[in-house]
């Protein structure tokens, strides 16, 4: 299947312009006092190269939907994805083969054991596609198995989810190829579970690889944010994946991200994440901010400890808990006006399927007053329209035609017919 980034240019450079004097900054700086001294957790060292690293390195970065991005502590300090490749691999292989199929080869149930669990269900599949059992499946299923170009595919579209030229860290891939033979045994028993796709060796391979790959934090909050909008990088406009597959990611994120630690986190955090080995943690809140964070002790779960009690932090301070409801549903009506026999309704915002019951609901009054006789509903304001609000709409529109009632829609932009 074709790749959406086909034909397109990839990789464009984000532009990372920071928000140096925002009170956004304030924020995180408060966070990363609140978490510096914290001194519980272990550096990961079953990876040998990974031992090396400084155990009070500490960065945070977020970028907001619309790009702007903040960042404190040790942003450009490069460490390995590990673990945090997953969900973008799996975006990429829900992209290419559709939902179905990749459930065909790895489950989607919490497993609620360690990352790196020996997993097979009865049906011959790895739990899910965010434990290493699931993943090294996962990352068979992308390029249909094909040899060699297959990696390149992968750096390719997770460099366009950073909006920047991702590289391989050799001594970490070499490092983890040499010690690894755990997860080579997890990519045999796949394959007798009848689910890997290719030899073993080389799906390993291009997971060490993918694992491999060398991010800042503030690589981490722009790959985060990209699957938090729906699969637009909003620093580059490039669509790296669909709406739909990206909210897929979120949903295996939300479940199965932080292993056996997932129901804490949903509890505490309420943001779809994924941590890594390395000492990373992203985080995508729906609709709302990417993070990433970078500090290397881990809990026994394989999760950063800073980074996990700064993304509590950030939750529960900042509104970003996905089940926080608005204490009421944001109006589309922006104002109504009424002006001898007509009445003019200005809309704005995402007319979603709530939305749009705010508003017939609203242009159902208008049946009743028999002293509006034209109804305008003026959409420059609109910024898109679901599928199930304009059926909904179009509905309203023909009961007001029913009753008499003229009506006219002013939509400039052509929002009502995507
Ligand atoms: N590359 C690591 C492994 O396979 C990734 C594990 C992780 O980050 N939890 O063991």
């Amino acid at each position: 299947m074709d790749h959406p980034l086909n034909g397109h240019s990839r990789n464009a450079e984000a532009h990372r312009a920071m928000e140096d004097d925002s009170p956004v900054m304030g924020v995180l700086e408060k966070i990363q006092a609140e978490v510096t001294g914290m001194s519980d957790g272990e550096v990961a060292d079953y990876i040998p190269e990974l031992a090396h690293v400084d155990p009070d390195t500490f960065g945070i970065a977020a970028v907001s939907p619309h790009g702007r991005v903040y960042a404190v502590g040790e942003s450009e300090r490069l460490f390995t994805m590990q673990s945090i490749s997953k969900p973008f691999v799996y975006a990429l292989a829900v992209e290419e083969r559709g939902l179905d199929d990749v459930h065909e080869h790895v489950g989607a149930e919490p497993s609620g054991e360690p990352f790196n669990a020996i997993s097979l269900d009865e049906r011959g599949r790895p739990e899910n596609p965010m434990i290493n059992a699931g993943a090294i499946v996962t990352t068979s299923l992308v390029g249909a198995g094909e040899q060699g170009a297959r990696f390149e595919h992968i750096r390719s579209v997770l460099s366009a989810f950073a909006g920047r030229e991702l590289m391989v860290d050799e001594q970490v891939h070499r490092s983890e190829s040499e010690t690894g033979h755990r997860n080579r045994a997890l990519g045999y028993l796949s394959l007798s579970g009848g689910v890997l796709v290719g030899p073993v060796e080389e799906a390993v391979q291009d997971y060490f690889r993918q694992c491999s790959l060398s991010v800042t934090v503030m690589d981490l909050a722009v790959m985060a944010v990209t699957l938090a909008v729906g699969g637009v990088n909003p620093l580059t406009g490039e669509r790296v994946v669909s709406q739909r597959t990206a909210r897929h990611a979120l949903s295996i994120m939300s479940s199965c991200g932080m292993y056996d630690r997932a129901g804490e986190w949903g509890l505490r955090v309420g943001i779809p994440a994924k941590s890594g080995v390395s000492g990373g943690i992203l985080a995508s809140a729906p609709g709302a901010f990417g993070v990433g964070v970078f500090s290397p002790p881990l809990d026994d779960a394989g999760n950063s400890v800073r980074g996990v009690a700064a993304l509590e932090r950030l939750s529960d301070d900042y509104d970003l808990h996905m089940l926080q409801t608005p204490s009421e549903p944001p109006s589309p009506v922006h104002s109504v006006s009424r002006s001898g026999g007509t009445l003019d309704v200005r809309l704005c915002g995402e007319i979603d399927f709530l939305a749009a019951e705010q508003v017939v609901s609203r242009l159902a009054e208008v049946i009743d007053d028999s002293r509006v006789r034209t109804v305008t509903v003026e959409l420059e304001k609109v910024s898109g329209f679901s599928d199930a609000a304009r059926t909904l709409f179009a509905a309203e529109l023909d009961e007001l035609a029913e009753a008499g009632v003229d009506t006219a829609v002013s939509d400039p932009r052509g929002v009502r017919h995507g």
